[in-house]
């Protein structure tokens, strides 16, 4: 068997729409889906065709429900924040920025360099950061590309009920 890089990567499916809320009935249905193409066997755990959706399988697959908004980015050494209009690194605005969103506050913040109100959402991320209110989450994967065919891809839509995009998350 394959050695496991030392730095564990896990992916998160976020939908594009930072405040897309996933149902019950489209967990399950997106789930049962994944299961039903081989993609997962019980209790997601990579099943015989795990390699339909991503090349190397992955150890764990699951719907990642944090108790409020969330960012999902690279754990270990995190990331860079920059202002989309100025370029100005926002990094400590930025989190106190979260905090008051997480808290019920609008998703936007006021660049400390151009005075332009931004999105969070919209910001300048690297390495890709993404804000969502939940994730599709994939442990431990060796590669940070996700290949889904036509009816897994269609599953992955089902389950988090449109367009979506992948953030690789290093560490953790
Ligand atoms: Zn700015």
């Amino acid at each position: 068997m394959a050695q496991r890089p030392t730095h564990r990567l896990n992916l998160y499916v976020v939908p594009d729409d930072p405040e897309r809320e996933v149902s019950v009935q489209a967990e399950q249905d997106g789930l049962a889906a994944l299961a039903r193409l081989g993609v997962t066997a019980g209790r997601g755990r990579p099943g015989p065709r795990a390699e339909t959706l991503i090349q190397g399988g992955f150890a764990l697959l699951r719907v990642d429900r944090p108790r409020g908004p969330a960012v999902y980015g690279n754990r270990q050494g995190g990331f860079h924040v920059r202002c989309p209009t100025c370029n100005m690194p926002l990094a400590r605005p930025f989190s106190g920025a979260v905090r008051r969103w997480k808290a019920g506050s609008a998703r936007q913040m006021i660049c400390p360099g151009c005075g332009h109100v931004h999105d969070l959402a919209r910001l300048e991320f690297a390495p890709p950061a993404a804000l969502g209110l939940f994730a599709l989450e994939l442990r431990d994967v060796e590669s940070p590309d996700l290949t889904p065919s036509g009816e897994v891809g269609e599953a992955l839509e089902r389950l988090l009920e449109g367009p979506f995009r992948v953030i690789a998350s290093r560490g953790a």
